[in-house]
């Protein structure tokens, strides 16, 4: 309901977009750029960051600029706000000539409250001399985190958009992203000439998100028996790393009668928008995908996420696991982990052509990801750490607040596995590794002489499985690297060698032995 004290900001809000309030930091961004003043906005992806730009586009006038790399959502972005009543319309290669010609023609006689446009587009002379002789009252420029030319969405038109700054002093500009460690926030500040913007910065906790990791040992039978204790019934993504496995999952979960579709890049477009089609209009289904799948999806009730293979990097686990529960009800994300897991990872980086930069920050990028899987602090202290936010106590609602791990001193084990690594000239994996420390009387290691290292039989006070999960940490922690060769042996790194000699402790997290039980869900 409209009422004589609203501010324009709200008016706008409720009679164009039929909201009731703003959002969080909406009003202050809203007021903030419709003064004309810059602003960089990070918040997480569902917050709500496009009111930021078309509320303030509607108040100042003229025509406002939305830079975006995503073409493929740009269509149903303007004819949502077409059927608002707003005069929206974009511009990028899905347009014939004729099109865009009218586009152009509607820009340069002021027609047009929004307009949306792909950089590379906005970049050309011909588009650059049009602005020139429009009039424009903002820069909105999306997924502002493209400039950054170590993260996995680098445009290199996104660098050209500094030009804005000098070519349009006087018009503001927005940038806005939901990708926030310091490092890409102090980037897009730079590259983008933002350096007196104003930046309102969105907490990135999602308090209604249960986060557990567990160890993998069959992912689809944990899988099936988490949806079936917690989840039944409830619409789910599944992320899996490759095509064949997506197709797999998918099959094996229908036949044991779960509702679930599989959805990849590999799929033709039609199969492909029918079963994003169905996971938003149906109930109850699960979608078993690759990361292709999510961007831009708004499906509020997605109660849960599951990783059944690992992300490469923590911000994509946020943006993955952030699609569960954007309707703010209790939501569960599930990740199954284990050695291979972080073999596979390993590997896939270390045979990575790309220069050397790119591949020291996507190592460091994975090591984030790794020590947060292993971590036996509160998950989301050590997620929201990972972006810059302290919370300062732990959850309570993660598993391991709820269950806490025990953690144990691994020092005098961890010598004894690199020694069995070094001593066989670190070119075997961890099965045969463990079989030495376990004593096992293998025709293997019979062949190859091993059971007469010193090391030999020297670690029975653990079970295999225990051993693995001391490689795995091992692993995770850098002290262990494998081959690039791809034969998975293990190579004891030069950070061993303190461990080695003794010289730092090292308490590693204990894997219990029971699968895990889901604490009852906490009123959220
Ligand atoms: P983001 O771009 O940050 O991922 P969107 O701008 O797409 O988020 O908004 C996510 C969802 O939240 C949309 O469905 C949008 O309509 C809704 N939304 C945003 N702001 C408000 C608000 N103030 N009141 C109600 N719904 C809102
Ligand atoms: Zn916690």
């Amino acid at each position: 309901m409209l009422s004589q004290t609203d501010s324009p900001e709200v008016q706008v809000l409720k009679t164009v977009f039929g909201y009731d309030a703003f959002r969080g930091p909406q009003a202050d961004i809203v007021r903030h750029v419709a003064a004309g003043a810059d602003a960089l906005v990070l918040m997480p992806t569902g917050g709500g960051k496009s009111l930021c730009y078309q509320v303030p586009a509607l108040l100042r006038g003229a025509t406002a600029i939305v830079v975006s790399p995503l073409i493929a959502l740009m269509k149903d972005q303007v004819d949502a706000l077409r059927q608002l009543g707003v005069r929206a319309a974009y511009l990028n290669s899905s347009l014939g000539a004729y099109e865009a010609r009218e586009v152009e023609e509607a820009l340069r006689h002021g027609e047009l409250q929004l307009l949306y446009v792909a950089p590379e587009r906005l970049m050309t002379p011909r588009f650059l001399d049009l602005l020139d002789r429009s009039e424009v009252s903002l820069f909105a420029i999306d997924e502002a985190h493209c400039v950054s030319q170590w993260g996995h969405d680098f445009r290199p038109e996104y660098l050209q958009l500094a030009v804005l700054a000098e070519r349009y002093p006087h018009v503001p500009r927005l940038a806005l992203t939901a990708t926030a460690d310091e490092a890409t926030r102090r980037e897009i500040v730079e590259k983008l000439h933002l350096q007196g913007a104003r930046q309102f910065i969105s907490s990135f906790d999602r308090p209604n998100i249960h986060y557990r990791i567990v160890e993998k040992n069959n992912a689809l039978r944990q899988l099936l028996e988490f949806i079936r204790a917690e989840h039944d019934g409830d619409a789910g993504i599944v992320y899996c790393l490759s095509r064949k496995s997506v197709e797999e999952s998918a099959a094996w979960l229908a036949a044991q009668g779960v509702s679930a579709l599989p959805y990849h890049a590999g799929l033709g477009p039609e199969v492909r928008a029918r079963h994003q089609e169905r996971f938003l209009r149906e109930e109850g289904l699960v979608m078993v995908a690759t990361v292709a799948f999510g961007m831009g999806i708004d499906k509020p009730n997605v109660r849960f996420v599951a990783h059944l293979d690992l992300p490469k990097s923590l911000e994509g686990y946020y943006q993955e696991t952030g699609r569960a529960g954007r309707d703010g009800l209790p939501s569960t994300v599930l990740m199954t982990y284990g050695l291979a897991d972080v073999v596979s990872v390993r590997r896939m980086l270390a045979s990575s052509t790309a220069p050397e930069p790119v591949r020291r920050v996507e190592g460091q990028k994975l090591d984030a990801l790794l020590a947060f899987a292993e971590s036996a602090q509160c998950r989301r202290q050590v997620l929201l750490r990972y972006f810059g936010e302290e919370l300062s106590a732990p959850c309570g609602n993660c598993d391991t607040c709820q269950n806490p791990c025990e953690t144990w001193d691994a020092l005098v084990a961890a010598q004894k596995l690199l020694s069995a690594a070094v001593r066989t000239g670190n070119r075997f994996g961890a099965g045969h590794l463990i079989d030495i420390l376990l004593g096992k009387d293998s025709p293997r290691v019979r062949a190859l002489g091993h059971h007469q290292l010193s090391v030999y039989g020297l670690g029975s006070e653990l079970s295999e499985r225990q051993w693995r999960s001391v490689v795995r940490q091992l692993v995770a922690l850098g002290y262990l690297t494998t081959d690039a060769g791809g034969h998975g042996s293990l190579i004891v790194t030069p950070a061993a060698r303190a461990l080695l000699k003794g010289e730092c402790a090292l308490r590693l997290r204990r894997d219990s032995d029971k699968p895990v039980k889901s604490a009852r869900r906490p009123a959220a």
